[in-house]
């Protein structure tokens, strides 16, 4: 595996989130929960985790996923940004050290066409990188595949 940044060095990835900036909330797709990521929210909204899940949460056999709302990404992004923000999903607090983008200099490159915090500010060593990206394939084991 070969990784540089989008700023070239071979060190490490740059990231750094670029404040105000909401637009990965916006881009389609599914937000995914572990069990200790409801409990989280649950709390921050002060409701009991059964109310918050049968309220926003969408639960398959191995799955939890937040529902949408009609016509938009997610409840939880007001203009303010994330109303979750100190309890929000471990998919949204670690992106972009995603195993598919860390592991995928295209992918990452890709990426930052979306994501303006992409090659901005201090190089994570990939390492680190590698190990924020393993807290993702720890948390979803059914979507990575459990090791
Ligand atoms: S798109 Fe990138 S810079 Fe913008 S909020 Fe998401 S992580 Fe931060
Ligand atoms: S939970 Fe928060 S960070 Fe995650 S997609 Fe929704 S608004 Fe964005």
């Amino acid at each position: 595996m070969a990784l540089t940044t989008t700023s070239g060095s071979s060190a490490g990835l740059r990231f750094a989130c670029q404040p105000g900036c909401t637009r990965c909330c916006e881009v389609r797709g599914f937000v995914y929960l572990t069990e200790a990521d409801l409990l989280q929210a649950a709390a921050h909204c002060g409701l009991t985790p059964a109310e918050f899940e049968r309220r926003y949460v969408y639960r398959t056999r191995h799955l939890l996923r937040l529902r949408k709302p009609r016509g938009r990404e997610c409840h939880f992004l007001h203009e303010g940004g994330c109303s979750l923000h100190p309890a929000k999903p471990t998919q949204c607090r670690l992106f972009p050290f995603w195993p598919e983008l860390v592991e995928d200099l295209t992918a990452w490159r890709d990426t930052a066409r979306s994501c303006p915090g992409i090659g901005m500010g201090p190089l994570v060593q990939i390492g680190t990188a590698l190990e924020t990206a393993d807290g993702m394939r720890c948390a979803y084991p059914t979507i990575y595949g459990s090791r």
